[in-house]
C-alpha cells in the first residue's frame, strides 16, 4: 500500500493588520507571516474508498469539519478521482491556538494527494484551490515569510527571517477567531507594516522584534490578562520582543541569545504546559 510522510508546520504573525470587515464577513487582513518549526507528521495511506483520520490528539476532529477532510473532498471533486485515504495525525502544533495548525494540515493533505494521485498540480494550482478551504492555507503551501493581503491569499514572499529562535508560550485558553475578530477596532490606527518589511529585508533580528504588532492584542488582553503576564515573562527574561500570533492565545517572543531563552522556557514552563523553544524557517 503506498504511504506517504509529510511534514506540517505552524506559523507564526510577525505583524497582524485588520483592515475591515467585508460584505461576505471575512476581514481584510495585512500580515507578515513567518513558518516555524514546531510541526505536525502526516502519515497517508492510500485507500480504495473513504477517508479515515486518526490521531494521537483526541482533540482533533475526525469527521468533515477537519480541514484534511475538505482539502480531500475538494481534490476529489475538482479531479473527478474517486479514491480514498487513511491520515494519521501526530499533533504537536496546540490546537486553536493561533499557529495555523489546522490549515497546515489541510495544505499538506492538498500536497500528499497531489503526489498520490499524480495529479502533477503546481503550488499557485494548490494554493487557489486551498484558499477557498481556509485563508491560511496557501500560506501553508508557499511558507518562508510573506505578506499576507486580502483576506490572507493575496501573498508576497519577502526575505527569509530564517533561524531566528522564537519561544511560544500557550496558556490553555480558549480564544475563537471569530470572538477575536469581532473585538478588533477596525478604525483603530494602521500598523506600520513597512517599517517590518524593511527590518526582514535588512537582517536586523532585533528591529523586527521591537517592531512587531498584533491589531488583536489589546482588546483580547482586557479579557485575558494572562496574555500580557506571558509577555512581561519574556521580556524580563531576555525577549527582544514579545507578541500574541494570529487570533491567539499563543505568545511568542523572539530571543538574541540561546541562554536567555533557554531561561525564559523554564520560568514559563512552571506555570503552563505547552512552552516551546522553536526557530523560524
Ligand atoms: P489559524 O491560525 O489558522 O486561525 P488556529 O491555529 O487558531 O488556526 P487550528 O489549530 O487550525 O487553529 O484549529 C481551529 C479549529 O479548527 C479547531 O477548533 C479544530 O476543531 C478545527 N480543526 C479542523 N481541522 C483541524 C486539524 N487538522 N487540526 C486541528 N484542528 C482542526
Amino acid at each position: 500500500m503506498e504511504e506517504l510522510i509529510i511534514e506540517s508546520y505552524g506559523k507564526v504573525n510577525l505583524a497582524l493588520d485588520i483592515l475591515y470587515k467585508r460584505d461576505d464577513g471575512y476581514h481584510e487582513i495585512s500580515s507578515i507571516m513567518q513558518r516555524i518549526n514546531l510541526k505536525d507528521k502526516l502519515i497517508f495511506k492510500d485507500r480504495k474508498e473513504g477517508i479515515i483520520i486518526e490521531s494521537n490528539d483526541q482533540r482533533v476532529p475526525r469527521d468533515f469539519t477537519n480541514l484534511v477532510h475538505k482539502a480531500w473532498k475538494t481534490l476529489r471533486e475538482i479531479t473527478g478521482i474517486n479514491r480514498g485515504i487513511h491520515i494519521y495525525i501526530e499533533k504537536n502544533i496546540p490546537i486553536a491556538a493561533g499557529l495555523a495548525g489546522g490549515s497546515s494540515n489541510g495544505a499538506a493533505t492538498l500536497q500528499a494527494l497531489n503526489t498520490l494521485w499524480d495529479l502533477r498540480l503546481s503550488d499557485r494550482e494548490l494554493m487557489d484551490i486551498g484558499v477557498g478551504l481556509g485563508a491560511d492555507i496557501p500560506f501553508c503551501i508557499m511558507g518562508g515569510t510573506a505578506l499576507a493581503q486580502g483576506i490572507g491569499e493575496r501573498l508576497k514572499g519577502i526575505s527569509p527571517f530564517s533561524n531566528r529562535h522564537i519561544l511560544l508560550c500557550n496558556p490553555d485558553i480558549e480564544i475563537s477567531t471569530k470572538y477575536a475578530y469581532s473585538k478588533v477596532d477596525p478604525n483603530g490606527k494602521r500598523l506600520n507594516i513597512e517599517k517590518i518589511i524593511r527590518c526582514i529585508e535588512s537582517g536586523d533580528t532585533r528591529c523586527v522584534a521591537e517592531n512587531m504588532e498584533n491589531k488583536m492584542e489589546i482588546p483580547i488582553i482586557k479579557e485575558y490578562p494572562i496574555i500580557q503576564d506571558i509577555k512581561d515573562t519574556m521580556i524580563k527574561n531576555g525577549a527582544l520582543g514579545a507578541i500574541m500570533s494570529g487570533s491567539g492565545p499563543t505568545v511568542f517572543g523572539i530571543f538574541q541569545c540561546e541562554d536567555d531563552i533557554i531561561k525564559a522556557e523554564r520560568e514559563l514552563s512552571k506555570q503552563f504546559k505547552r512552552v516551546y523553544i522553536c526557530k523560524t524557517l
